[in-house]
């Protein structure tokens, strides 16, 4: 299959001050990079950028075998872009392959096929869409669930805009989106699960949970997230109940013989879950028994008080509420001096904060 191509051309004058932000941002998405001079390469499993510095003016080539794997490398290079150039806001327009394209790749229109309560406050939603096999791609195993809502029950869906980035309708017709977590997939059956923490309090995505029913239609974005590593020897995981659904599934994907600690918080003995854990990862449960979700000190407490050891490849990953996902952070970068490839913690939800999505 011939490669499919496009570029775009940035002013960007202040790059030398973000260029090693935008660098170490794109390695964490299983790319390798090289600089030469004033360009700087980039090659993904999917496909391959390169930015090519002239004066304030950066020219950015874009390529990949196939049509998903273009429209990632765009959207990861167009975020990146967003996030560091934020004082540059560079117009993103580009040209060549999949150019003038409206369809948003990273879009599905998702139908509940069927609903199971899992623990009291735990649901699992099977949804059945089309062509699923990029979210068994790209190593993330998040998604943007794209809700209706209150004030918009009847959404219209995201398309794809100039700079490769989401275009959202107004925000009269504009779905609500979360973040969730894939926990199983089967692209041949055309399906995947959705593990939903049923929380108290008005929102969006736990509401929805409580009340959809069979057939049910919901928007469906990704996959999202940083991969994460599956070839050390040892690992530390801790997450709350939103972070179960991941821990799980990673438990579930890591080789046999991967040893390590995991440490789930959930709020009392009936929300325990049957992990399929074939690794030697030992699983130890905190019942919060009566104490608020996010404010109990005691998971945060483990990852900080467990040795590492100095002797394996390890792996520490993280997912809460933001005071223990910032203790954590804390602890392992700026006490243990461990890097981005050693780690990886996320904020998964903040008390008092609707909507909160950000990944770490
Ligand atoms: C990468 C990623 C993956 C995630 N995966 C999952 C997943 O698989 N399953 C899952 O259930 N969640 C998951 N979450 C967390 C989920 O996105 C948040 O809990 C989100 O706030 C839920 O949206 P909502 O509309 O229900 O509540 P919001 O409208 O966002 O919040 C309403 C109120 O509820 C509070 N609140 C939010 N979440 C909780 C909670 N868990 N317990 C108590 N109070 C809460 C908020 O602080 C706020 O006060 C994930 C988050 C991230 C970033």
């Amino acid at each position: 299959m011939p490669e499919l191509a496009c570029q775009t051309e940035l002013k960007l004058p202040r790059i030398e001050s973000y260029l090693d932000q935008i660098e170490s941002r794109l390695l964490t998405f299983d790319a390798t990079a090289s600089r030469g001079g004033s360009r700087l390469d980039f090659s993904f499993p999917f496909g391959a950028a390169r930015f090519d510095m002239e004066g304030d003016r950066v020219f950015v080539d874009a390529r990949s075998p196939d049509r998903e794997g273009l429209a990632r490398v765009k959207d990861l290079v167009a975020t990146a872009i967003r996030v560091y150039a934020k004082e540059d806001a560079p117009d993103i327009a580009w040209r060549g392959d999949l150019a003038g394209e409206t369809q948003l790749p990273q879009f599905r229109a998702m139908r509940v096929a069927s609903i199971v309560d899992m623990t009291p406050r735990m649901r699992r939603f099977r949804l059945a869409g089309e062509d699923l096999g990029r979210f068994a791609r790209f190593g993330g195993m998040h998604v943007r669930l794209l809700f209706p809502s209150r004030e918009v029950p009847a959404p219209e869906w995201p398309t794809m805009g100039p700079d490769g980035l989401v275009a959202w309708p107004p925000a009269e017709r504009k779905p609500t989106p979360r973040a969730y977590t894939v926990r199983h997939l089967d692209v041949s059956a055309g399906w995947i699960d959705v593990d939903f923490v049923i929380h108290p309090g008005d929102s969006v995505g736990s509401r929805w949970a409580d009340m959809a029913a069979p057939g049910d239609m919901i928007g469906l974005m990704g996959p999202v997230g940083r991969p994460v590593p599956l070839d050390r020897q040892w690992y530390l995981l801790g997450a709350d109940e939103t972070g179960l659904p991941a821990l799980a599934r990673m438990i579930e994907t890591l080789p046999p013989e991967t040893e390590g600690e995991a440490w789930i918080e959930i709020a009392d003995r009936a929300e325990r879950q049957t992990i399929a854990n074939r690794t030697a990862i030992r699983i130890g449960w905190i019942h919060r028994n009566g104490i608020g979700p996010g404010t109990d000190p005691r998971l945060a407490g483990k990852m900080l008080s467990t040795r590492w050891p100095g002797d394996r490849r390890s792996f520490g990953w993280f997912a809460a509420e933001a005071t223990a996902a910032d203790t954590v952070r804390r602890h392992w970068r700026e006490v243990k001096g461990l890097g981005r490839d050693e780690t990886l913690t996320a904020t998964y939800w903040r008390r008092g904060t609707t909507g909160f999505m950000a990944g770490g």
